[in-house]
């Protein structure tokens, strides 16, 4: 093992790392009450099938939905697959319009791309030098063919809050629904599928101290009844829409996971957007440094700026051993191409690139925050010197 102190981890945008209280509700089911919740004819069946429906009663209560209307799926990539893949299947005779956001994440973005190769009409929305959407744009989108609007409500590189209760509406008047994903905001900012109007929400347990593999599709099931084509076959689990053995643990965990972060949700958000703030006013003494992304309708504890003078490439490396962070998201770091949520937001390839995106979480310290401002300030300065002399 490596045993030289590990950088500071400021990357809670990619993932968490699982909350001890989070870790202590789950572990009696790995071995004690390992049942299959599917198992109708045994205790040990009906104790597993127990702890998944409180899961699902407390998942349900926490975005003001139905226990009938949760779908648990293995993250927010297999529910947004679902919802969109599944609306589009099921609404087939309705139309073959739907809208989507560029800087939506891959989850979204592709699924869409894959329906248009099969003859669908996607409609990409651009999105305002803040990040967030114009209502007027999305609304002269909408078409009679329109069968679904898909806008994340809290995005993943720049931490801007959609207009999510506006889009509702919107789409509500006219009778198309309405998709999020909200996988960078459930348990960081309150979510409500009515007073939101929204008809189907993504949801993953691993970006509030949950556990990996575990997520969940909202399908709302009154005003309107949401039809979705399962994409998964096999047992008939999740009322048909969704096969494959519940895997308790997990829902158990991102039950627990949701609740301590609504439960500490302002206390949380008053920590995070603090450490942020600090941050920003250490690296603000830099000149030619930009923060990307709507400077307050944002999340807590997003902090994306691009650096001017600097090779982006070089100023990953440079802080790599020090602080553990992304350039641009990292479901896209195999690739080097500059962020495309960047790049949306006008950024020139070369302010795409030399960006960084700090996702300071629960367990980061002022402490940490201090250091890394301290390692950023250094490593800017030094490539901006190297690059003078060269
Ligand atoms: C992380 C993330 C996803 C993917 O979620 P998984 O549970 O890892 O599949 C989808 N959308 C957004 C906005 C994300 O941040």
């Amino acid at each position: 093992m490596n045993t030289s102190p590990r950088p500071i981890y400021l990357d809670c945008h990619s993932t968490t790392p699982v909350d001890q209280r989070v870790m202590a509700a789950m572990m009696p089911f790995f071995t004690q009450y390992f049942g299959n919740p599917a198992s109708v004819s045994h205790q040990y069946g009906w104790e597993a099938e127990a702890a998944v429906q409180q899961a699902r009663e407390q998942l349900a209560a926490a975005i003001a939905a139905t226990p009938e209307e949760i779908i648990f799926t293995s993250g927010a990539t297999e529910a947004n697959n679902l919802a969109i893949k599944g609306v589009a299947e099921a609404y087939l005779d309705r139309g073959k319009h739907i809208v989507a956001v560029v800087t939506e994440h891959n989850a979204v973005l592709d699924p869409c791309r894959y329906l248009r190769s099969l003859g669908f009409d996607i409609t990409f929305l651009p999105v305002q030098s803040n990040g967030l959407i114009s209502l007027a744009d999305l609304e002269n989108a909408l078409r009679p063919d329109t069968i679904l609007v898909s806008v994340m409500a809290a995005n993943n590189e720049i931490g801007v809050l959609q207009p999510i209760a506006e889009i509702g509406a919107l789409c509500h008047q006219r009778g198309i629904l309405f998709h999020t994903d909200a996988a960078q905001a459930i348990g960081k900012i309150p979510l409500n599928v009515n007073a939101m109007k929204i008809d189907l929400m993504s949801l993953t347990a691993h970006k509030i101290y949950g556990p990996k593999g575990i997520g969940a599709l909202y399908v709302r099931r009154r005003n309107p009844r949401v039809q979705i084509a399962p994409q998964l076959h096999g047992g008939g689990h999740e009322r048909g829409l969704r096969s494959g053995t519940l895997y308790t643990p997990q829902i158990v965990g991102f039950a627990a996971a949701v609740q301590l972060g609504i439960d500490e949700m302002g206390a949380e958000a008053a920590q995070t957007s603090y450490l942020r703030d600090r941050l920003w006013h250490h690296l603000s003494q830099l000149d030619k440094i930009y923060q990307n992304g709507h400077p307050t309708q944002r999340l807590a504890g997003n902090l994306n700026i691009s650096v001017d003078g600097v090779d982006g490439q070089a100023l990953l490396l440079g802080l790599q051993p020090h602080v553990a962070l992304s350039s641009g998201s990292a479901c896209t770091a195999a690739k080097s191409a500059p962020s495309h949520v960047l790049q949306a937001i006008g950024r020139s390839d070369a302010l795409a690139y030399a960006s960084l995106r700090f996702g300071i979480g629960r367990f980061n310290t002022e402490a940490e925050i201090d250091q890394v401002a301290e390692f950023a300030i250094t490593t800017i300065q030094a490539l901006r010197q190297t690059s003078i002399v060269s």
